[in-house]
C-alpha cells in the first residue's frame, strides 16, 4: 500500500505518518519526486492502516493496490536509482561498459584484458574467480587467487571490479576485494544467497534467470533490498526458448518494460544471450538504442584458447572496435559513455531509504 502525501506536505505531518506507521509495526519508503513525496508501507496486512492514514493531514490518497515488489517498483519510487561504484555512476545520463573475460585464468591474461578494457573506454573489469558451471567436471574457476588477481588489475588501471558470488558463505570473501557482486542466472532464485548479498553494503548485479520472467527477476531484487541493501544493478542477459539459432534470445523487450517497472537501473549481457560473437556488437548497439544504462561484455585476448565461453567472447580489438559504435548510437539517444579519466557529474547516489 501506498500514501501519496499532498504536494509541500510540512516535514511534521510526515514524520506524523511515517511515526504511525512505525509504530503499527511496519516498515516505511519514503521516496521524493517533483516535490511531492510517496510513502510505501510495507508490510504483511499494510491494507488495515488505509483507514486511519487517509484520515491523516498531509496525506492526499491511499493506494491500497501495489505490485508485490514495493521496494524496488517504480510505482513506489517514480525516480531513477543511481548507484554509484566510487566515481562511477549506474543509472545516470551516462552509460557504464563492464568488460573482461568469463573467469579469470592467469594473471598475464586478466592484466593484458584490463589494460585494453581500460585503453578502450570501459570502466569496469568483469571476470569470475568462481563459475557457477553446467558440468562438475568443467573449471570452477581460481577461487581467491583469482579475486587476488582482479585486485592486482584494479591497482593497476583504476577499473572498478564486477565478479561473481554463487554461495552464500563465500559472500564476505568476495565483498573484500569486489566493487561490484555479481549474482549470476543461475542462482536468481537462491534466496539464501540473495539475502546474503542484501546483508552486506557493496553494490549487486543481479542477472536474470534463463527460465525467468521479468516479475521473478523483480520478486529477486527485492530479495536484495528487502534485506538492507537498495543498490541493485539488474542485467537482462537472455532467455532459453524454442530458437537455437543463439545460445539463449535476448529479450530485447525487457529493457523498456523494466524501465516502467522499476527503478532500478538495467543493463545488458549481449555475450551470454549471443553466445556467439559475432552478434555481439548489433546487440549491444541494439540495447543502448532501446536504453539500457550499460552494458557487461565477454573480452578475451585470444577466444579460442579460453577455458570458458570463448565462442561468445570478443577480441581485444573487437572490443575497441564496438566501443566506437557504441558511442554513436549512444549519442543518437541522448546519452555518452562513462569515461575513468573524466571525475563524476553525475551527483549524488539516488537509491530508496527503508526503515525498520
Ligand atoms: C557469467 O557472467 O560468466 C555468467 C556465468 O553469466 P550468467 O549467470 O548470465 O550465465
Ligand atoms: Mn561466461
Amino acid at each position: 500500500m501506498i500514501a501519496i502525501l499532498d504536494k509541500d506536505c510540512p516535514l511534521k505531518f510526515k514524520a506524523e505518518i511515517v511515526r504511525t506507521i512505525e509504530g503499527a509495526g511496519f516498515r516505511v519508503q519514503v521516496s521524493e519526486h517533483n516535490d511531492q513525496s510517496i510513502v510505501g508501507v510495507i508490510g504483511l496486512g499494510a491494507e488495515k492502516l488505509a483507514g486511519q492514514l487517509a484520515g491523516m493531514p498531509g496525506v492526499k490518497e491511499i493506494r491500497p493496490v501495489a505490485p508485490p515488489y514495493p521496494l524496488v517498483s517504480r510505482e513506489h519510487h517514480p525516480g531513477q536509482t543511481r548507484v554509484k561504484v566510487d566515481d562511477v555512476t549506474v543509472g545516470g545520463p551516462s552509460l557504464v561498459v563492464m568488460a573482461g573475460p568469463c573467469a579469470v585464468e592467469s594473471q598475464e591474461q586478466i592484466m593484458t584484458v584490463a589494460r585494453a578494457v581500460s585503453a578502450a573506454g570501459g570502466v569496469m573489469l568483469r571476470g569470475g574467480a568462481f563459475k557457477p558451471r553446467s558440468s562438475p567436471y568443467s573449471f570452477q574457476g581460481l577461487g581467491q587467487e583469482g579475486l587476488e588477481l582482479l585486485a592486482e588489475a584494479r591497482d593497476e588501471t583504476g577499473l572498478r571490479i564486477v565478479t561473481e558470488v554463487v554461495a552464500p558463505d563465500d559472500v564476505d570473501l568476495v565483498a573484500r576485494y569486489a566493487d561490484v557482486l555479481q549474482v549470476g542466472a543461475r542462482n536468481m532464485q537462491n534466496y539464501r544467497l540473495l539475502s546474503a548479498v542484501g546483508e552486506q553494503p557493496n553494490p549487486v548485479l543481479l542477472k536474470r534467470g534463463m527460465m525467468a520472467t521479468v516479475d521473478e527477476l523483480l520478486l529477486a531484487a527485492e530479495y536484495i533490498v528487502a534485506a538492507g541493501n537498495p543498490r541493485v544493478i539488474l542485467c537482462e542477459r537472455g532467455i532459453r526458448t524454442f530458437e537455437t539459432a543463439t545460445r539463449n534470445t535476448l529479450d530485447i523487450c525487457a529493457i523498456p518494460v523494466l524501465k516502467e517497472k522499476t527503478h532500478l537501473p538495467v543493463i545488458v549481457d549481449p555475450s551470454h544471450a549471443a553466445g556467439r560473437r559475432e552478434l555481439v556488437p548489433a546487440l549491444s548497439r541494439a540495447a543502448v538504442a532501446v536504453g539500457a544504462d550499460g552494458l557487461i561484455v565477454e573480452v578475451h585476448p585470444n577466444p579460442d584458447a579460453a577455458v570458458s565461453d570463448g565462442r561468445q567472447s570478443l577480441t581485444l580489438d573487437a572490443f575497441a572496435e564496438m566501443m566506437d559504435e557504441i558511442r554513436t548510437v549512444a549519442g543518437a539517444v541522448g546519452r555518452s559513455l562513462t569515461r575513468t579519466t573524466t571525475p563524476d557529474t553525475q551527483g549524488q547516489e539516488s537509491v530508496v531509504r527503508i526503515s525498520g
